[in-house]
C-alpha cells in the first residue's frame, strides 16, 4: 500500500456538499464524474497528496442509496493507492480477507479498483485502487 489515496463520503445531494467541501478546504473540487456501473455521481477535492471523493447516487438501487438508507451520510470507504492491485488481492485473500470483486473494475479518477468486504475489515469499507497508465 502506497497512501491514503481518497476518503469517500456518502452525500445526498452533491451540489450542497459541493459548496460546504469548497468552504472547509477553501478550494472547488477539481473534477465530477459519473460512473454508470457503480450508480454515483462523483466529486474530486484534492488535500495534500490525498483526496476527498464526494458520492451521490443517481438511482435508488445504488448502493450509496443503500448505504444512506441504513446508516445516513458520511465516511463511505477509504481507498489505498496500490502499486499492482492483482497482486495485492493475490496477497490479502492469503490473509483471509474477503474481496468483493476479484477481477478489478474501472473506477473514478482512472483508476483499477477493488473493494475489502467491511465483514473482514472490522466495518470499514476498504477499496484498493491502482492508477490505469494510458
Ligand atoms: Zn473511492
Amino acid at each position: 500500500m502506497k497512501k491514503i489515496e481518497h476518503v469517500g463520503i456518502a452525500v445526498k445531494n452533491l451540489d450542497s456538499a459541493n459548496a460546504l467541501y469548497a468552504a472547509l478546504l477553501g478550494k472547488k473540487h477539481y473534477k465530477s464524474e459519473t460512473v454508470e456501473s457503480e450508480g454515483v455521481i462523483t466529486s474530486f477535492f484534492q488535500v495534500g497528496e490525498s483526496k476527498i471523493e464526494l458520492l451521490e447516487a443517481t438511482n435508488p438501487e445504488s448502493p450509496i442509496a443503500t448505504f444512506i438508507e441504513k446508516r445516513g451520510e458520511g465516511i463511505h470507504h477509504i481507498a489505498f493507492q496500490v502499486e499492482d492491485i492483482q497482486k495485492e488481492i493475490a496477497r490479502l485473500k492469503k490473509e483471509g480477507v474477503i474481496i468483493l470483486n476479484e477481477t478489478p473494475k474501472i473506477g473514478a479518477d482512472n483508476k483499477l479498483v477493488t473493494f475489502l468486504h467491511p465483514k473482514s475489515t472490522h466495518g470499514v469499507l476498504i477499496e484498493l485502487c491502482q492508477e490505469i497508465i494510458i
